[in-house]
């Protein structure tokens, strides 16, 4: 059977014996908050398309500017590290590695690169989290009443840097290897899921699988998440931002302001998307705009339109100096009481 590495039975304490003797690396940071690291990747070699590239830079500048806003470290890896799990399987060798070669971060949270961050204010409610270790984008009645493929999303969780989290990828793995394996396994998940086309198999319907057969070894751990857009489904939301822009203001992270807007299906670096590629350019360039006005902001600027890449200046030039943290906090304070 295909196995990630070694076998590692003794994280939890490795961890915390690195973490003792390592004090210049704390698993907090300023303000006490849990250690996250972002981790993006995309394919090694160019897209089909050059536009593909430029919505890739924009979508890795969009999660450099919100890391930077909230003091979490970013990792965008282009690398295979493990041949046999090439594509969207990469994750998980890369999730693993980094869990062991930094100790010091609590969190890792895989983004895909087709996601970007639309709301710049919203924070992750942690606290929340306490007794979970993998929190996850979904619908607990589409996982065990529907079996549905898209009961849970793979575009955006979090994995706690512990033992239970190499357990969980481990069993993750087995049905990633390309060729032979993925395929079979791609015939078991299109048997056993609802509304899944044959394909291949992909991460997400193998973990969807894994957590409904073995429930009771893993779900007391996971945490579904909707009170907010973890991962938000594009096309539903992305018509939508004018109407929020007037109504509503950063920070919301649901549907009054999604968190995160995913290009699900658009597939603009690679040659064969669900859906028509001007419509997910497009897309993708009003997303990108309504979360890079929040930032522009800060700065006394904004985009023309959401369409346009151009922009103009909101705010008389300054001599005094503004914190960007200070300023997005008061931005979301400002919008909440207008
Ligand atoms: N990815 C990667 N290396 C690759 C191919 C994909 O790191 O060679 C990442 C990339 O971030 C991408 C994610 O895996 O967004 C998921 O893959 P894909 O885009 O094919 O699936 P989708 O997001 O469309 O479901
Ligand atoms: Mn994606």
């Amino acid at each position: 059977k295909y196995a990630l590495g070694p076998k590692i039975l003794d994280w939890d304490e490795q961890r915390r014996g690195w973490l003792a003797r390592n004090p210049g690396f704390p698993a907090t940071v300023a303000g006490g908050k849990p250690r996250i690291m972002l981790v993006t990747g995309s394919q090694p070699g160019p897209c089909d398309n050059p536009l593909g590239d430029h919505y890739l830079l924009k979508s890795t500048k969009n999660k450099i500017d919100y890391c930077r806003l909230h003091g979490i470290e970013i990792v965008h890896n282009l690398a295979h590290l493990d041949t046999e799990l090439a594509g969207y399987w990469a994750k998980l060798p890369l999730l693993r590695r980094l869990m062991l070669s930094h100790p010091e971060v609590e969190w890792i949270w895989w983004m895909d690169s087709d996601a970007l961050f639309t709301d710049m204010a919203f924070e992750l409610p942690l606290s929340r989290y306490d007794g979970h270790n993998l929190i996850i984008h979904g619908y607990q009645d589409l996982l065990f009443e529907k079996h549905s493929w898209i009961a849970l999303n793979t575009g955006s969780f979090l994995f706690r840097n512990c033992q239970w989290s190499l357990d969980l990828l481990d069993a993750w793995a087995p049905m990633g290897p390309k060729g032979f394996i993925r395929d079979q396994a791609g015939k078991v998940l299109t048997a056993n899921l609802k509304g899944r086309p044959a394909f291949e198999a992909d991460d997400q319907s193998a973990l969807i699988y894994l957590l409904l057969s073995q429930k009771e070894k893993w779900m007391d751990k996971v945490f579904i998440e909707n009170s907010y857009y973890l991962h938000g489904f594009w096309a539903g939301l992305v018509d939508k931002y004018e109407e929020m822009m007037e109504n509503h203001h950063p920070g919301l992270g649901d549907e009054r302001w999604p968190f995160v807007t995913h290009f699900v299906g658009c597939k603009p670096c690679g040659s064969y998307g669900d859906y028509p590629v001007e419509r997910c350019l497009r897309s993708m360039e009003r997303a990108f705009n309504f979360a890079d006005n929040q930032v522009l902001r800060l700065y006394g600027f904004a985009h023309k339109g959401l369409e346009s890449p151009k922009i103009k200046r909101i705010r008389d030039q300054t001599a005094q100096a503004i914190n960007d943290v200070e300023n997005l906090d008061m931005m979301a304070k400002i919008s909440m009481a207008s």
